[in-house]
């Protein structure tokens, strides 16, 4: 399979890991945008969120739920972004599903 972050789930490209479970990792993005950027993935391959199907819904909620507790821990108290970027207009660049957390700095709205 030739997508990076089942790779990065596998362990055969390196990732600066912050959580892993039965179903996800997070790890901190190679590019961040913001003082605090972190990804966190389905350890199942699901291309997109568009590819998401009814008996995903445990596993999103628990990206969602995932999220919210790093960024806790993160110490981002005063609020953060999520972002799941999906297909070519919603600028997703590598097709596999993954919640970005943002924060640190404030966040503008629309986002570009
Ligand atoms: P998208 O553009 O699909 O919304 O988000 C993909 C994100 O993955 C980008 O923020 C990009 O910086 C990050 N990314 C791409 N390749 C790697 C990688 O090999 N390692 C890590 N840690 N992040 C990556
Ligand atoms: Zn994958």
């Amino acid at each position: 399979m030739d997508c990076i972050f089942c790779k990065i789930v596998a362990g055969t490209i390196p990732a600066k890991k912050i959580r892993e479970d039965d179903e996800l990792v997070a790890f901190f993005d190679i590019d961040p945008k913001a003082p605090t950027h972190i990804l966190v993935i389905p350890k199942k391959h699901i291309a997109s969120l568009a590819q998401a199907e009814a008996g995903d819904a445990p596993l999103l909620g628990h990206l969602l739920e995932a999220a919210a507790d790093i960024a806790r821990e993160q110490g981002l108290a005063q609020g953060y972004r999520v972002v799941i970027s999906t297909g070519p207009h919603g600028g997703q660049t590598v097709d596999h599903l993954h919640v970005h957390l943002l924060g640190g700095r404030q966040m503008h709205w629309p986002p570009g």
